[in-house]
């Protein structure tokens, strides 16, 4: 059985901020978890490369689409590297693989009748002397009432026609745009809607969908499918291979949703694998994202699977809600955000991730608060998880030169870890990681109960041999610890093995016990709680204010 897990594309025009993060984070710890438990995994994403807003700002910088591009693909590289996201392919929506196979799935499409061409009226620029992509074309949401780009609104998540906006204005001028008619190609959503509405309602019935996707999904799809355009008079992006539309590029919903699927060609191609032992009836398949791309993956993207006859239709969509910042909406534009390559410089990516999935974003908004990352750090991770192997293997350097000692391990805390492998996996698999990663910190407060009860430094002077028994059992805590956070926290994860010359990485009780103790190292460093305040007052000082 395969498992293929699709991390939404970042678009590569500016650096990568928490909210992304939040966002992203479940994929890894999925993909982890998984081939920590034997499963043939295959994780892909990449930069989205392609689109208006590259092209826009390269002409304004005086600089190449690719140079820009180039930029963002490597510091995104750099960030998912330096945070621990184990993608098997981070490619790049610009690639030579992808333009070649996403032209291939468009002929396809046409083949199988999913395709036509439709004399349409679209929204020009006379200032500008070009037809508008959608997201230059802004006005508010026939919808809501909200503000509300061409292509989405923001506010109620309605995927729109930039027609349909009230009061247009072109983004580039400010001008009003004029209507001019012009060809495009559609793909022919009505004809799916039948066989769209059971597959959500079996995602619903098996809940592998979080509750947003399935509302979102179900009230779309009661609007009825309407047909949508596959060609854009975009800048940049894949040339349409089509005669009468070379001029015309692939629309990016269409380009960047089938990211997914182009880099598991171009993966199995590079590994010498063959793509249907991956993408088949039985593949289980994990599609990670914010809430606001919900209908790419739960409609479109499907849609656009069976048009093409793939039986490997989206199983679970991990769709998480929003991550405020100070209880603040993240703004990029108000420079509202905190950015990952700031982030990493200064913090441990282990800390980093922590927080990113106790308070994650999975059925309601989660804030970033500078206090809470700084708290949660030092006394969570530092003062539950990292002092109690700290002391641990501490004290078995002081008291018994660093071999640990082998003795018979407390049956009722090997009972309790085994049980936590089940339910810890079983919650992963659900997508519920926040909880997942909860039970083993309750576990982790156990055992530092443990350890107060049993007074081991009494314990070697009154009673060796209970003492024994004691830093045999915690030092089977620490070893099973490393198995069951390495999905969540891979590099203490990683420490604590290199510490007790652990080998193995698997999903199930670690019994071996560790004879000699390599240089015993502190899992993390307090953070000293006056970076509190200043870090808040950076935040302050670098706002601005639109
Ligand atoms: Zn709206
Ligand atoms: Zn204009």
């Amino acid at each position: 059985m395969a498992i293929v897990i699709g991390g939404a594309w970042p678009y590569a025009n500016g650096s990568l901020h928490l909210g992304h993060i939040a966002a992203l984070l479940p994929g890894d710890i999925l993909a982890r978890y998984y081939r920590q438990k034997g499963e043939h995994v295959l994780y892909v994403s990449g930069s989205d490369c392609n689109g208006t807003p590259i092209s826009i700002r390269a002409s304004q910088e005086n600089t190449t689409v690719a140079a820009i591009a180039d930029h963002y693909h490597r510091e995104f590289e750099e960030s998912f590297t330096k945070l621990g996201f184990s993608y098997d392919l981070y490619t790049r929506t610009d690639a030579r693989h992808h333009h070649q196979a996403v032209q291939q799935l468009f002929l396809q499409l046409l083949e199988k009748g999913h395709l036509y061409s439709k004399k349409v009226e679209q929204a020009y620029c006379e200032t500008d002397k070009q037809f508008l992509p959608d997201r230059f074309v802004e006005g508010i949401c026939p919808n809501c009432g909200a503000k509300a780009r061409g292509d989405q609104c923001d506010n109620c998540s309605a995927i729109l026609d930039p027609l349909n906006l009230l009061e247009k204005r072109c983004k580039i001028c400010s001008n009003e745009p004029v209507i001019k008619e012009t060809e495009h190609l559609y793909f022919a959503f009505s004809k799916f809607q039948k066989e769209l509405e059971q597959f959500v309602a079996q995602a619903k019935q098996e809940k592998r969908w979080r509750d947003n996707a399935i509302a979102l999904t179900t009230r779309y799809l009661a609007e009825g499918v309407p047909d949508r355009a596959v060609t854009r008079d975009l800048p940049n992006g894949i040339a349409v291979p089509i005669d009468g539309f070379r001029d015309k590029k692939i629309y990016v919903w269409i380009e960047a949703v089938a990211g997914y699927l182009t880099a598991s060609i171009e993966w199995a191609q590079q590994h010498g694998e063959e793509l249907k032992d991956w993408w088949n009836e039985e593949t289980i398949s994990y599609y990670i994202h914010g809430k606001d791309n919900i209908p790419f993956h739960s409609v479109i993207w499907p849609a656009i699977l069976m048009g093409l006859n793939n039986p490997s239709l989206p199983t679970h969509i991990i769709s998480n809600e929003y991550l405020t910042l100070e209880k603040r909406k993240l703004s990029t534009s108000q420079n509202w955000a905190v950015w990952v390559p700031y982030m990493i410089e200064k913090y441990d990516a282990d800390s980093i991730r922590y927080f990113l999935t106790v308070n994650a974003p999975e059925n309601r908004d989660a804030d970033f608060s500078w206090r809470e990352f700084i708290y949660s750090h030092n006394g969570e991770l530092l003062g539950a998880y990292g002092n109690f192997v700290n002391r641990t293997l501490k004290f078995i350097e002081k008291s018994f030169e660093g071999i640990v000692p082998n003795r018979k391990i407390d049956e009722a805390i090997r009972q309790q870890t085994v049980r936590l492998y089940e339910s810890v996996g079983t919650l992963i698999e659900k997508g519920h990681f926040k909880e997942a990663l909860e039970q083993v910190f309750y576990y982790i407060r156990g055992a530092n109960r443990y350890f107060d009860e049993q007074q081991p430094w009494l314990q070697v002077k009154e009673n060796v041999e209970a003492g024994k028994q004691t830093l045999a059992t915690c030092t089977y805590i620490i070893a099973n610890l490393a198995q069951l956070l390495q999905p969540f926290l891979p590099f203490s994860a990683e420490k604590i093995r290199t510490m007790l010359q652990l080998e193995t990485i698997e999903w199930q009780e670690q019994i071996a016990q560790p004879t000699h103790l390599q240089a015993i190292t502190p899992l993390f460093d307090r953070i000293d709680i006056a970076q509190i305040e200043e870090e808040y007052n950076t935040l302050i000082s670098n706002k601005v204010d639109l």
